[in-house]
């Protein structure tokens, strides 16, 4: 196994040799609580609803709130156009019971979600594949993410598109290349190489045609504009330097193509037939949590830590409001504050009596 697998295996193994019994199909519904203190959670499983004495503490990490209506309504842009990428079953159960039981939960980050660029893709069974713009196609040089005006609104190739998504109002949006692009990189669904170019075609994921202005017309988009655009982009492409929006600054060449010059991230939108995707604003997490100390204590509406609950993963509010230094900010956080709950249950009493 390689990535996110390979990490969920590992945690597993030790898991099952350090004897840990793991319950599947099992709902936490409520928290139970004597005087201020959580003293465990009521499980439904199997029809049952059982009720589970913790000694030490509960650890919420329900992940976070993204499938959760009301909350996505309040917290995110767009929450109908909205897609997120995380399970279905994140509906902010760990949230909504620890303000329940008097916990707080922040409620603005300098950023509420990891946003992320995503498309649809409908089977003919109807099931539908949610696809995430991370790095295979909109920082490659050729392709332009356009508006319904058919205008650029964004540097394609930032981590952060999705922000300028929200305050140009530029969703959906569609991004658009030129038949050498998908060829060498894909787009979206289509694999680079232009692997599965005729089935999505089929499939109405991919949208082609081959002039600028038919292709417009087919995803009601401006013409003049998207000519525009093409125009634009084909000209920095050949002088290397995006004015508009600065695509292929410092911090994006390293998702270009190194081979492409004079800048790895800007090429020409000229050779027919021209192809686009629909996209959408999403997120592969929300960063919106309860508040916690540095034990990873739950705090409530006094600044005073609730005792023996505790929260991490998504359900603790992110470190970096939102803003992680780098890749793997949810990670590595959520692995640190489970590890310092762990510690704190373990010392018990023993660390309130020293603290
Ligand atoms: C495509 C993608 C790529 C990512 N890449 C990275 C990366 O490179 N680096 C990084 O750091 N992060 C990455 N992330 C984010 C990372 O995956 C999350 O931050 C992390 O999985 C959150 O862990 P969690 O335990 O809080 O939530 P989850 O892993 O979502 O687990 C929460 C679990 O709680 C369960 N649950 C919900 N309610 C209840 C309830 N009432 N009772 C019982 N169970 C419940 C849910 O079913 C779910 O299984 C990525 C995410 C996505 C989607």
């Amino acid at each position: 196994m390689t990535m996110g697998n390979a990490l969920m295996a590992r945690l597993l193994r030790s898991a099952l040799d350090a004897g840990v019994e793991l319950w599947d199909r099992a709902a936490v519904v409520d928290l139970l609580k004597d005087g201020n203190r959580i003293t465990g959670a009521v499980i439904e499983r199997n029809g049952e609803r059982i009720e589970v004495t913790a000694n030490r503490g509960v650890v919420l990490a329900s992940g976070g709130f993204s499938a959760n209506p009301e909350m996505r309504a309040k917290f995110i842009p767009y929450p109908d156009q909205h897609v997120s990428l995380v399970p279905e079953t994140n509906t902010g159960d760990g949230l909504n019971m620890a303000m329940s039981a008097g916990g707080v939960m922040e409620e603005e980050n300098l950023c509420n979600g990891a946003w992320t660029l995503m498309s649809l893709a409908t089977h003919p069974d109807g099931t539908v594949t949610k696809f995430p713009h991370l790095f295979l196609d909109r920082p490659k040089p050729g392709c332009i993410a356009v508006n319904s005006r058919g205008e650029r609104f964004a540097d394609e190739a930032a981590l952060d598109m999705v922000k300028d998504m929200h305050a140009s109002g530029s969703v959906p949006a569609h991004l658009v290349c030129d038949h050498k692009f998908i060829k060498k990189y894909g787009l979206g669904m289509v694999k680079p190489g232009g692997m599965g170019l005729k089935k999505w075609i089929n499939q109405g994921y991919i949208v082609t045609a081959p002039t600028l202005a038919e292709l417009a017309g087919k995803i009601g988009v401006d013409a003049a504009g998207l000519e525009e655009s093409a125009r634009r982009m084909t000209r920095y492409a050949s002088d290397g330097h995006d004015p508009d929006f600065g695509k292929g600054n410092p911090k994006d060449v390293g998702m270009g193509d190194p081979d492409h010059k004079p800048n790895p991230c800007l090429g020409p939108v000229e050779t027919g037939p021209f192809y686009a995707v629909k996209v959408y604003p999403g997120d592969s997490t929300t960063t919106l949590g309860l508040r916690v100390d540095d034990r990873a204590r739950v705090m409530d509406t006094a600044g005073q830590p609730l005792k023996g609950l505790y929260a991490a993963g998504l359900d603790m509010n992110s470190l970096w409001r939102g803003v992680p230094p780098g890749n793997g900010g949810n990670n590595t956080l959520s692995l640190t504050f489970g590890y310092i709950a762990a510690l704190d249950m373990a010392q018990g009493e023993a660390h309130d009596k020293v603290a």
